[in-house]
């Protein structure tokens, strides 16, 4: 499965000003572009933070074929900027100067001080990035098809994770398992451009290491261990 490299657009959104009022005479393709932002930016600006998929389509036409991938946008607490990427051909990019834009739905958001809420007790336990070391079901090479497999919890209840072609974006909730922090969640992806979900759950155990199972819907379900790791593992 070899990919296109993928092309990182960085945007600020006050260029795309007046290209959707009605009389613009901006060129067809700037309009295009425009739209895609303004849709994004109208998801992503209504969360607080986290990382959401949209319905938006990707643009790319990779060997003249329109990709079928959905955008999933993130907004981090330590960033004002949203980024997005399509999980399908990893075209993606940074939307610079949002705010205050027609698009910005922020002001309909969920208030910070509810998120802040969210982050005390086991999230605190989870939260980064965690390196899958051991699956059942596939060995390192095939675990680390795409770059390194791992699981990564961020603020609130989202997440991400990649092993083997999978690549997918997870549903969280945490609580507590006979003393130990554990989390539930359902994930929902991209696997060699099929659509792909599950479910599963973890622990942090004793000696610090992530261990659980993982499940595919109507599919495959493997344990697997992981460590914490300092390094970003985000592709790109
Ligand atoms: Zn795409």
């Amino acid at each position: 499965m070899p990919r296109a490299e993928p092309a990182t657009y960085v945007t600020d959104l006050t260029h795309f000003d007046g290209a959707l009022d009605p009389g613009s005479n901006a060129p067809a393709p700037a309009k295009k572009l425009a739209k895609f932002f303004d849709e994004l930016v109208r998801v992503a600006s209504r969360e607080s933070l986290g990382t959401i998929r949209t319905d938006v389509r990707c643009f790319k036409k990779p060997a003249r074929r329109a990709c079928s991938g959905r955008i999933v946008t993130t907004r981090s607490r330590s960033r004002e900027d949203i980024s997005w990427e399509c999980p399908s051909c990893g075209n993606n990019g940074i939307i610079h100067h949002w705010r205050g834009s027609k698009a910005d739905l922020s002001r309909y958001a969920r208030p910070e001080v509810e998120v802040q809420k969210k982050r005390t007790g086991p999230v605190k336990a989870f939260e980064g990035d965690w390196l899958i070391t051991e699956m059942e079901l596939w060995d390192l090479d095939a675990i680390e098809l795409l770059g390194p497999g791992f699981f990564r919890f961020d603020e609130e209840q989202s997440g991400e994770l990649q092993f083997i072609a999978v690549r997918g974006w997870l549903d969280c909730r945490y609580g507590e398992r006979d003393g130990l922090p554990l989390v539930e969640f359902s994930w929902q992806g991209d696997d060699e451009g099929t659509e792909a979900s599950g479910r599963g759950w973890a622990v942090v155990d004793q000696d610090g290491k992530l261990t659980g199972r993982i499940f595919f819907h109507q599919g495959d379900d493997s344990s697997f261990t992981a460590a914490r790791t300092k390094k970003a593992l985000r592709p790109n």
